[in-house]
C-alpha cells in the first residue's frame, strides 16, 4: 500500500494539523503530544513517587562538579569555566523543572555566548559540557549558515544533524547542545565600526539563527536538504536546546575600551583610568552593547544573556595542554606507540619548544598537534613492522633544528637515521 503524504498520530488518528506535536517512530509510526501526554500521565499514576519525565536521564551534577569535571580537560579558563558551569546547571534544572511540574514561575533560557582568541578553549568548553552532561551536541559554523531559501546550509539542517546523533530520539535532540562557532562574521556592518566588512546576509542568518534559539517547532525534513511540499518531516522544539555561541570577535577590546572611557567623562573616571587595558583585561568587561555595537541584532543580544570570555594562551598554558588534560596529546601518542610495544619519552625542553612553536603561530592550542606530529613523521613510518625499536625520545632538537628523535632498539642500542629519513638499524 502506498503511505499517506499526511502523517497521522497511530494512536489517536488526528492528523498532523490537529495536533500541536507529531513525533515519527520506525516504519511510518506516529505519536501527538496529546498521547504522549496521556501515555505520561498513566505511567505516573503507575509509578506514585517516581517522575517519568523525559528528562531522566540527564547527568545533571552541581556547578561545583561540572566545574571539577571540566578542570580534567581544559586548561585554565576558569572564569568561563565556572559562568559555563552555573549557567549550564541552571538550563538544565530549567529543563527538568519544566518536564516534572507545571510551572508557574516561567524561567527563561539562558544561552551562552564565548568571545575569545582562536584555539583557545571555547569549542571544546561546549563539547566537554555535553560530554559530562551526557547530552546530543553538535557544532555549526554560522558563516556555512544562510536564511532560509538561499544556498548554504538551512537550520533545519543543522537540528538534522542533532537528531542524527542523538540516534534519531528526538526528546533527546530536543535537550542537546548547539554550539554556533563563528557568530561574530555574521554581524550586520555595523555604522560603528565600518572598518570590519560583513557578509551581507549577515542579518539574515542572525534573524534564523534568533528563530531557533528562541525556541520554535520546526519542521525537519528527515532526509536533509530542501523542504518538500508533500513531504513527511519530524518536528522537533528547540525551546529546551541549549545554545552556545561561539566568536573571535577581533578589534571588540577597543569599543570595550571606549565604552569604559565613556563612562568615565561621566563620573567613573578614576576607575576607569586605573583599568588595566590588556585584550584580556578589556574582554572580561564584554558587555551586550559591545555586542550590538560590533553588529548582532538586539533581539539575538537579548537571547545570549550569559557572556563571557577565553583568555589567549601563554606558553606554560600550552604545556600543560600537551600533557595535562585527560586525553594530553602526548598521553594520546604515547598510547598509540605502546600498541607497537614501543615507549615514547618527551623531554621537558622539547615540550616546550613544542608549545613555543605553537604560540608563535597565533593559533592558541591549535597548533600542537600539527607540529607534534610533524616531528614523529618519521619514526611513525619506520615502528611498525620495523626493526626492533624499543624506545623513542623526543628532545628539543627535534623542533628546533629539525633533528630526528634518538631511537633506540631492545638492547638499548642507539639506533641511526640516513639522511633521507630512514633508520638504518644496521649501524
Ligand atoms: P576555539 O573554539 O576557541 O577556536 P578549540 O576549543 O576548538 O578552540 O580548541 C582547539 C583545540 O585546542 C582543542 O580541540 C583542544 O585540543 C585544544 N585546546 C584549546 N584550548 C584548550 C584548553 N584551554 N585546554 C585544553 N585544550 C585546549
Amino acid at each position: 500500500m502506498k503511505r499517506t503524504t499526511m502523517p497521522k498520530c497511530t494512536f489517536c488518528q488526528q492528523d498532523h494539523d490537529q495536533v500541536e506535536r507529531l513525533i515519527a517512530g520506525p516504519e511510518g509510526i506516529f505519536i501527538c503530544n496529546q498521547c504522549v501526554e496521556r501515555c505520561l500521565g498513566l505511567l505516573r499514576e503507575e509509578k506514585p513517587g517516581e517522575s517519568a519525565t523525559v528528562a531522566d536521564d540527564i547527568n545533571l551534577l552541581p556547578p561545583r562538579e561540572i566545574l571539577a569535571a571540566l578542570d580534567e580537560y581544559v586548561i585554565g579558563q576558569q572564569q568561563a569555566k565556572r559562568v559555563l558551569s552555573v549557567a549550564v546547571y541552571n538550563h538544565y534544572k530549567r529543563v527538568l523543572f519544566h518536564a516534572s511540574d507545571a510551572p508557574d514561575v516561567e524561567l527563561e533560557k539562558s544561552n551562552i555566548l564565548i568571545a575569545g582568541p582562536t584555539g583557545c578553549g571555547k569549542t571544546m568548553l561546549a563539547q566537554t559540557l555535553a560530554r559530562i552532561l551526557d547530552v546530543p551536541f553538535c557544532i555549526v559554523d554560522a558563516t556555512a549558515m544562510t536564511e532560509a531559501g538561499y544556498v548554504g546550509e538551512d537550520v533545519e539542517n543543522i537540528l538534522l544533524r542533532l537528531i542524527q546523533v542523538a540516534d534519531g530520539e528526538i526528546s533527546r535532540a530536543e535537550r542537546g547542545i548547539i554550539y554556533v562557532d563563528e557568530i561574530d562574521k555574521v554581524a550586520r556592518k555595523s555604522m560603528d565600526n565600518p572598518s570590519i566588512t560583513r557578509d551581507v546576509s549577515g542579518e539574515g542568518v542572525q534573524q534564523a539563527l534568533l528563530k531557533i534559539i528562541e525556541g520554535t517547532v520546526a519542521n525537519v525534513p528527515p532526509q536533509g536538504g530542501r523542504k518538500h511540499p508533500h513531504q513527511e518531516f519530524l518536528q522537533i522544539d528547540t525551546s529546551n536546546i541549549l545554545f552556545i555561541c561561539g566568536g573571535t570577535f577581533a578589534g571588540i577590546e577597543e569599543d570595550i575600551g571606549k565604552r569604559i572611557g565613556a563612562r568615565g567623562q561621566i563620573g567613573f573616571g578614576a576607575a576607569a583610568q586605573q583599568q588595566d587595558t590588556s585584550h584580556t583585561t578589556l574582554l572580561s568587561h564584554l558587555a551586550p552593547e559591545d555586542l550590538m555595537a560590533y553588529g548582532l541584532i538586539p533581539e539575538l543580544v537579548g537571547r545570549l544573556p550569559v557572556i563571557t570570555c577565553v583568555n589567549p594562551l601563554e606558553q606554560a598554558d600550552l604545556v600543560r595542554i600537551l600533557t595535562q588534560p585527560r586525553n594530553a596529546l602526548i598521553s594520546q601518542y604515547q598510547r598509540l606507540f605502546a600498541l607497537d610495544d614501543v615507549e615514547l619519552v618527551v623531554e621537558a625542553d622539547a615540550l616546550e619548544s613544542v608549545a613555543e612553536m605553537s604560540l608563535s603561530r597565533g593559533t592558541g592550542a591549535r597548533g600542537l598537534r600539527s607540529i607534534l606530529e610533524r616531528g614523529l613523521m618519521d619514526v611513525m613510518f619506520e615502528i611498525p613492522g620495523g626493526e626492533e625499536i624499543r624506545r623513542v625520545v623526543l628532545q628539543r632538537a627535534v623542533f628546533t633544528e629539525d633533528a630526528q628523535p634518538l631511537i633506540y632498539s631492545a638492547d638499548g642500542r642507539k639506533l641511526r637515521w640516513t639522511e633521507d629519513g630512514r633508520l638504518n638499524s644496521a649501524a
